[in-house]
């Protein structure tokens, strides 16, 4: 995570038996996209990335985050300008999202 061209889009919440939270970021300058899942790591594809790519395809390759409503403006430029920042606001307020682990 000390890659600082790694930004976080999304958190994925998994569906299996086992509890776990997954992580898709986006590379800034390669434009590619990667997720701390296990079957990113064997394959380097996964229903979280597809997922996530699908929601870039539809918008033009631009990711709305989905925000609570206690977020201010403030706190969403800061995020616009860090890493860092984005990382958090995404970690506090951003809606999680899951997929079926087949499609
Ligand atoms: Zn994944």
């Amino acid at each position: 995570m000390s890659d600082s061209k790694w930004r976080l889009l999304q958190v994925f919440l998994s569906s299996g038996k086992e509890p776990a939270v997954f992580e898709v970021e986006f590379h800034t300058v390669e434009g590619s996209l990667r997720c701390t899942c296990p079957g990113f790591r064997v394959r380097k594809r996964c229903v979280h990335v597809d997922d996530v790519q699908a929601v870039l395809d539809v918008n033009g390759g631009e990711y709305p985050l989905e925000l609570d409503r206690s977020v201010t403006r403030e706190q969403v430029r800061a995020a616009e300008r860090s890493e860092r920042a984005q990382r958090d606001l995404i970690l506090r307020h951003g809606k999680t999202r899951s997929v079926g682990a087949r499609r």
